[in-house]
């Protein structure tokens, strides 16, 4: 899946599309704020923080449980917002699960599927880019149940060797776990191919969408993904709500996560027997006010545009690729074919963190060290990297501004 260049800013007014964002008027030391650390987490235009004031003002009560007009009134809207949540990704609204972000939807899916599936001798397969998150939680199942980790490796321009992740697939491999787009490199990762292979020896696969539910079109049944995870933070919502998509027969194969409130049929001192997904899943009061405001940053992305959102993005990340390659000594690190916006570089024997301070003292934001990849940092054989990364509400302005102060910054590290 590429993010395409047509349709571009004609139908993307990025002045008025800022406006939305009241955090983008901020002043940082004096300065204008430059937020160019969108991969971290994004910016949350008014209508995300309107639904969660309106919550909080007009509808606070606790769901699924009450008899009363506000409880009835929060249940609707948080089951609505899964209902929108479900129809963005072309999924059934029992097929999303409520987490607190990436990371939880990718310990959740770890945690049950290994418990469910995971025997000793097994093997689980992810690469050499992925996110911490998609590291430790697959480490944790195969120390649990005495299986292995393959990792497939990557070409210098941070591509994924295909021909290798051919060859990892065996009657061993229980699960295929691997980033749709890396924090990192930037690069977008051939997903729907990963999955077909993977099916094609009957091997289930995780997409960690964490990176690209911001920026692309997902449709969980085009790529026949088994699981597919994502953080709301980063897709213009808040943080604190994260979403685990499962395919309903693998959902309703697996054994809860977390035991509490809400994930039961019925309980006795004797037994327990357990809920139907999604609701198994979700033990405990969830994060209502998010779920909702989740859905408020669903809707947004559908008004503004995925695709023109994407041409931006697109825009802004050749046009800084272009800039900053002029600059002496500069590396860009991941030069994949397929990129989304994210920019990765080193510079000489300069350290990434003396850039990010004083970029910061200029008041640009950008992202600087290993960004939760450190494996992927020792293939490169670097510390860290200093990362731009660009949303749709960024201009070639800013960009502009970005690298002459990153020239400012390496004049006074010479
Ligand atoms: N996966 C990728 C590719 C990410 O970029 C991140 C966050 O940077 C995560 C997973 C973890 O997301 P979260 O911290 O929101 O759980």
């Amino acid at each position: 899946m590429a993010i395409k260049a047509e349709k571009t800013r004609k139908n993307l007014d990025v002045e008025s599309i800022r406006k939305d964002f009241p955090i983008l008027q901020t002043k940082v030391h004096g300065k204008r704020l430059i937020y160019l650390d969108n991969a971290a987490t994004s910016q949350k235009p008014a209508q995300v923080l309107k639904a969660i004031n309106e919550y909080y003002t007009e509808t606070n009560s606790n769901v699924h449980r009450g008899a009363h007009f506000l409880s009835n009134k929060a249940t609707t809207l948080f089951e609505e917002a899964r209902n929108t949540i479900a129809a963005h990704l072309n999924a059934a609204p029992e097929e999303i699960i409520y987490t607190r972000g990436t990371t939880e939807s990718i310990n959740l899916a770890a945690y049950c599927y290994g418990e469910a599936f995971v025997k000793s001798g097994d093997e689980i397969v992810i690469s050499a880019m992925e996110h911490h998150s998609n590291i430790v939680p697959w480490q944790m199942i195969c120390e649990r149940k005495n299986a292995r980790l393959k990792v497939i490796p990557i070409t210098a321009s941070g591509e994924l060797k295909m021909e290798e992740y051919e060859k990892l697939l065996n009657a061993k491999t229980k699960l295929v776990a691997i980033t749709h787009i890396s924090n990192t490199l930037g690069t977008i990762n051939p997903v729907e191919e990963i999955i077909a292979l993977a099916h094609a020896k009957g091997i289930p696969a995780l997409i960690d969408g964490a990176q690209a539910v911001p920026h692309l079109k997902i449709d969980v049944k085009k790529l026949d993904a088994d699981f597919y995870c994502f953080s709301g933070h980063k897709a213009y919502g808040p943080t604190g709500i994260g979403i685990l998509y499962g395919k309903k027969h693998w959902l309703e194969q697996l054994p809860p996560y977390q035991g509490g409130g809400e994930m039961i049929k019925e309980v006795t001192f004797e037994k327990t027997t357990y809920n139907d997904p999604p609701l198994r899943f979700e033990a405990g009061t969830p994060n209502i006010e998010a779920s909702i405001a989740l859905a408020a940053a669903i809707n947004y992305i559908n008004a503004t545009g995925l695709e023109n959102m994407a041409a931006q993005e697109h825009e802004l990340l050749q046009y800084a690729t272009a800039k900053l390659q002029d600059i002496e000594g500069l590396r860009i690190i991941g030069t994949a074919k397929n990129k989304g916006s994210v920019i990765s570089f080193v510079v000489g024997g300069t350290h990434p963190a003396d850039i990010g301070v004083l970029l910061d003292q200029q008041g640009i934001a950008v992202r600087t060290g290993h960004h939760c990849t450190q494996p992927l940092m020792r293939i490169f054989g670097i510390p860290g990297t200093v990362r731009a990364s660009f949303a749709f509400y960024n201009t070639l302005e800013e960009v502009d501004i970005f690298v002459k102060a990153l020239n400012t910054a390496l004049g006074m590290l010479k």
